[in-house]
This record gives C-alpha cells, sequence and structure tokens, in this order.
C-alpha cells in the first residue's frame, strides 16, 4: 500500500457512522440529512432514469446541466460562467481530485487551511505535491495575510479554500476574501475553492466566491455539488468551474478518473438548479431552524456552542462549557454512554489539532434532535 493512504485510518465520519449503526445510536456525526430529499427533485432522477438515456452522457457532463449551473451561478452569485467553463463530476470529491491531480507536478507546494475536509490531504500527497498546512482557530476561524505569507514559498503553486467551512459552520468575510484574492494575485496562485455548502448560509447572508474577487476569474476552481444543495447526500453529483485554459486539465484528469456521472442524476441536478430564490430560501430557512433548536437546546443543557453561519452543523465548546475532556475522550463517551455520535472537529487537523471543538450535524427531524437533546443533557448533568 502507498505509504499516503497507510498512514490514515477510515476516516472518522465512517468511523462514527459504523459505531453509530452497531450500537444503535442517534447519528449527529456524519454530515447527513435525515429526509429523503426534495420529492419533485427525485422524482426528476426517478422519470430520467426510466424515460432518458442510460448510457454514457458526454464526458464532460450533459450540456443541460452545464449550462444550469452557470445559469444558477450568474442568478445567485452574479458570475459570468459559460457552460464551456463547467465540467460536471461524480460528487465534488472527484472535482477536488480532478483538480489537484490536474494541477500539481511533483514538488509542488499547496496550502491547504486546517481545519481540512478529510480528502485534501492524501489527494494532494497522492498527487505528488507538499501540503503547506494554515492553522485556524476558534472562535472566528479567520484568515490573516501574516498566515498567508508565513506559508508561501517559491514552490507555492496552489491553495484549497473551503467557504462556508465545515466542520466550523464559519463563512470567509469580505476581507478574508480579498486578502486571499490579494495573495494569489501577488505570488501567481491558483485557488480551488471547496464550495459545497454555498447554499446552506443562514441569517439572510449570501455566498461570495472567491472567483469574483478582482484578479481571481482566471485562476481559481470552483466546486460545488448537488448533494449538498440539494441535500441528498448519496448522490455524488458534483462540478468544477475554471476558465477555458485551466478546464482543459481538468477534463484531462476527469476523462481518466470517472469519465462520467449517472445520466439520471445529471438530469435531475439540472432540473433542480433551474429553481427560483424562493426555494433555496425556503431550504436554507428549514436548516436554519433545526440549527436554532439544536444550538437553543443545547444551551440549556448546559453547553456553549460557537456561531454557526452556514453548513449542517453547530459545534460545542468544551472548554467554555467547562467540560474537562478533549474531543475524542468527549465523543467516545457521548456514544458510549449517551448514545449520540459526534465528531471530533481534532481529526481535521494534520498537526497541532484544535482539540476543544465537537461537531453536530442539525440536519434531522425535530423528533430526532429532540431525543439526542434529552440524552446529552442527561450527559452533560452525570459529567458535572
Ligand atoms: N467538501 C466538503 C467541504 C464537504 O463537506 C463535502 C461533503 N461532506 C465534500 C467536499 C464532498 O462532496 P461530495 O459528496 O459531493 O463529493
Amino acid at each position: 500500500m502507498n505509504p499516503v493512504y497507510a498512514r490514515m485510518g477510515t476516516t472518522i465520519f465512517e468511523a462514527m457512522s459504523a459505531r453509530a449503526r452497531a450500537t444503535g445510536a442517534i447519528n449527529l456525526g456524519q454530515g447527513f440529512p435525515e429526509a429523503q430529499g426534495p420529492a419533485d427533485i427525485l422524482d426528476a432522477a426517478a422519470k430520467a432514469l426510466v424515460e432518458k438515456s442510460n448510457q454514457y452522457p458526454p464526458m464532460i457532463g450533459l450540456p443541460e446541466l452545464r449550462q444550469a449551473i452557470a445559469t444558477h451561478y450568474a442568478a445567485h452569485q452574479g458570475l459570468d460562467l459559460s457552460p464551456d467553463e463547467v465540467i460536471v463530476t461524480s460528487g465534488a470529491t472527484e472535482a477536488l481530485a480532478a483538480a489537484l491531480l490536474a494541477l500539481i507536478s511533483p514538488g509542488d507546494e499547496v496550502i491547504l487551511f486546517q481545519p481540512l475536509y478529510d480528502a485534501y490531504l492524501p489527494l494532494v500527497e497522492r498527487a505528488g505535491g507538499v501540503a503547506k498546512l494554515v492553522r485556524l482557530s476558534p472562535p472566528d476561524w479567520r484568515v490573516t495575510a501574516e498566515m498567508l505569507e508565513a506559508a508561501w514559498s517559491p514552490a507555492t503553486k496552489l491553495l484549497v479554500l473551503n467557504s462556508p467551512l465545515n466542520p466550523s459552520g464559519s463563512m470567509a468575510g469580505p476581507e478574508e476574501l480579498a486578502t486571499i484574492a490579494r495573495f494569489c494575485v501577488a505570488h501567481d496562485v491558483t485557488a480551488i475553492c471547496d464550495e459545497v455548502w454555498e447554499e446552506v448560509v443562514f441569517d439572510g447572508a449570501r455566498h461570495v466566491s472567491l472567483m469574483a474577487e478582482p484578479g481571481m476569474r482566471g485562476r481559481t476552481i470552483k466546486i460545488g455539488s448537488a448533494g449538498k444543495m440539494f441535500a441528498v447526500t448519496g448522490w455524488k453529483v458534483g462540478w468544477m468551474c475554471a476558465a477555458p485554459d485551466l478546464a482543459k486539465g481538468l477534463a484531462k484528469a476527469h476523462q481518466f478518473l470517472t469519465f462520467t456521472t449517472p445520466p439520471n442524476l445529471q438530469w435531475a441536478a439540472a432540473y433542480g438548479l433551474g429553481k427560483d430564490e424562493a426555494w433555496f430560501d425556503a431550504e436554507r430557512a428549514g436548516f436554519q431552524r433545526s440549527r436554532d433548536r439544536l444550538a437553543a437546546g443545547l444551551q440549556a443543557a448546559g453547553y456553549v456552542t460557537l456561531r454557526s453561519a452556514a453548513t449542517w452543523f453547530v459545534s460545542i465548546d468544551l472548554t467554555a462549557s467547562g467540560i474537562d475532556l478533549d474531543d475524542v475522550g468527549f465523543c467516545n463517551r457521548l456514544l458510549d454512554e449517551a448514545g449520540v455520535a459526534a465528531i471530533p472537529v481534532s481529526a481535521f487537523y494534520a498537526e497541532d489539532p484544535v482539540t476543544n471543538v465537537v461537531r453536530l450535524c442539525f440536519a434531522k427531524s425535530d423528533a430526532t434532535l429532540d431525543a439526542a437533546l434529552e440524552r446529552m443533557a442527561d450527559f452533560r448533568k452525570a459529567l458535572v
């Protein structure tokens, strides 16, 4: 086995979900909704499976989906993408893999921010890159120009930005986006932007892509996911958008990874992307209600939570909560003693981890959230 994989275990999400399944625990660990997904989008997928082609679609994706992605980003984010700049992939994960394989040559340095989505590091290393880790920390998880300059060297070619950020639920603000853009332009760095959470933003906020910053249109790969946008995580339909020069290389990497993505799911994603602003607002409002229910319940039970501006996650600050356990110890006991699965945020760090934050997924029914809260309230009392 290649040493990159030999030293890595099964992902924490899979491990926690497996333990939750084995013990019957309530699973607030791995980020997936309890609901089936929007009925009409599921119907569109089912109908397309029966009525449309089930043979290989075009390598870069159905033209209708690529057009729908470009149109959606024009309407929602003010971007001027042409369908030729959009490549459909089998999930955002494949888009990340294709982008990193296409753009990294051996020895290139890639700036990654911790906490990091677990696929980034093995993909960078398997592509022959050298990860330069920038450590973000609670409660603000802010990126500064100093951090970027400290991570830079003449070998720096790429930066991977995840905003909104999983697991923190924070978003890069206007100043951070401007700082990152200035850095990329000054040092001729290309940005891979993992924006899978772009539609799951709360409190009236709007997602802004790094691609929209001055100087970034031609040096950004913007990655999205239908799984997150339409709350159907098992679909694994994603895409990457980039200027033609970059897109050419991305398409070559994609053609030798999965080549295509199931056509019926592409049709259904195109249908979903055509929904109006009010539909996306209603989806956001639903998740925001669940966020508020979980956060309020946790606070009432004696847990201090960090602000969640986006994503399906709320985090507990163990230190501020007066809980004298690290995140892994807390998650193990919460699972074993209270029957609730959560994710220790230290799992998102490759070095020098933050160890006092625990992530919980609120994309669940009220009944599930309430049942978990009851267990967590009893657990909190038992900890005192
Ligand atoms: N990036 C981030 C930050 C994510 O949170 C996820 C899903 N949890 C992905 C990528 C993967 O998306 P997909 O399922 O479309 O591959």
